[in-house]
């Protein structure tokens, strides 16, 4: 890979990168849909990502090249960049502009990406390819950022920038990750714990069901609310900023103040959820993948049943997940409505789990899932061994 790059860079730009990154993508073990209820999440960096060879070009100019898309373009140093359409290079064009709103003293650069991360699937290679300009242009020019800086940056580049609105997880969990370590983390505070989480003789299995998520931006939407509502409901009597301010027990008792069935269902997945984690990152302390897999199924049932955010693709994953006895636990991840699903498999087993799902969804859903073994990766860093190849 690293060679194929350099050669690449060399193919295209007629010289040789000086300069290499690599960001990963991310999945959220579990802790789903409770960020904006104060509650606690817990990605991971993924061994699949974004890869960014540079070279300074003393011209003025920055030029991007994606090996994944067949857009190119030249932005002056000089311009006040605007987002042009949809293109990809929106994402450095962005990252680029705030650091020079900053005033951050830049030079021209050519650049060229490469993903090897399923792109527009969920597993965040917007904030891949976000934090790694940033990462880049901030080691280049002695911007002088810390990580926590260019989580932030690259958050308000999407936020403002393309326009999509996501928490910070994302960007944090591509910043800050840690091989074999799972951050819990608390979106508002951003106080994290890197949990240990040896996955021994399991492989994380990435499944992406290759349905667009169509209906996740409303929905999401719709579910924001309908926590607001539950919230407001609670606050009669007790005195909570956010739904994760109260565990299950609490909630048991004073549930009775919300009067819609439905507002009910979505406030409990979120105040289970968010016990869920914290069960989690003990599971994984104590080395416990069984119960761990255990939590990741509970978590999925909830998502299906009480917050209504899977779909049959998500779910006919996790239904044949659970009659493989060499998976340990399975769920949807990300926002719902398509995207990936996760899976803890025995890696001896992971060819057959992936000719098996693929066959029992193929014949359920009409079409073929991707399935991929990733490991918990490292965050945002250079590759040195990339330039020498
Ligand atoms: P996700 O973050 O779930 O993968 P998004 O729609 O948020 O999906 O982000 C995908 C967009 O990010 C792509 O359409 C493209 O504009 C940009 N992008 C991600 N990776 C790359 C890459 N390797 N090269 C160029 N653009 C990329
Ligand atoms: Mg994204």
């Amino acid at each position: 890979m690293s060679a194929q790059l350099q050669q690449e860079f060399v193919n295209h730009y007629g010289k040789q990168a000086t300069n290499t990154y690599f960001s990963p993508g991310r999945v959220n073990l579990i802790g789903e849909h409770i960020d904006y209820n104060g509650g606690l999440v817990m990605p991971c960096a993924i061994t699949f990502g974004t890869y960014l060879l540079v070279a300074p070009n003393n011209e003025g100019v920055f030029r991007f090249k994606s090996i994944n898309f067949d857009e190119q373009a030249e932005v002056s140093l000089q311009a006040d960049h605007k987002k042009e359409g949809e293109v990809w290079y929106n994402y450095p064009v962005g990252v680029i502009n705030y650091f020079q709103q900053a005033g951050k003293e830049l030079q021209g650069l050519d650049m060229l990406y490469y993903g090897d991360i399923p792109i527009g699937s969920g597993l965040s290679s917007s904030a891949s390819i976000e934090v790694v300009t940033a990462f880049a242009l901030n080691d280049l020019f002695n911007a002088g950022y810390s990580r926590l800086d260019l989580v932030k940056l690259s958050q308000s580049v999407e936020n403002k920038f393309i326009g999509v609105s996501c928490g910070i997880m994302d960007q944090f969990a591509v910043a800050f990750g840690e091989e074999n370590k799972a951050l819990k983390l608390d979106c508002n505070s951003l106080d994290y714990e890197a949990v240990d989480s040896n996955l021994g003789n399991y492989v994380l299995a990435i499944i992406n069901t290759n349905k667009p998520r169509k209906l996740a931006e409303s929905k999401y939407n719709e579910r924001v609310h309908e926590c607001q509502t539950a919230l407001k409901a609670l606050q009669q009597q007790l005195n909570i900023k956010y739904l994760c301010d109260i565990d299950t027990e609490t909630f048991n008792k004073c549930k009775g103040l919300i009067e819609d069935a439905t507002v009910l269902k979505r406030a409990q997945h979120v105040v289970e959820e968010n016990d869920r984690v914290k069960l989690a990152a003990e599971a994984l302390n104590d080395n416990n993948l069984a119960e761990f897999g255990r939590l990741m199924y509970a978590s999925h049932d909830s998502l299906r049943d009480l917050y209504e955010v899977s779909g049959k693709e998500l779910d006919t994953v996790v239904e044949y997940a659970k009659t493989n006895p060499n998976v340990a636990g399975a769920r949807m991840t990300g926002a719902g409505f398509g995207g990936c699903a996760i899976a803890l498999v025995k890696n001896t087993a992971f060819a057959q789990f992936s000719q098996e799902v693929t066959a029992y969804y193929t014949d359920k859903i009409g079409y073929a899932p991707s399935i991929y073994s990733s490991l918990i990766g490292d965050g945002v860093g250079t590759l040195n061994e990339v330039v020498k190849s």
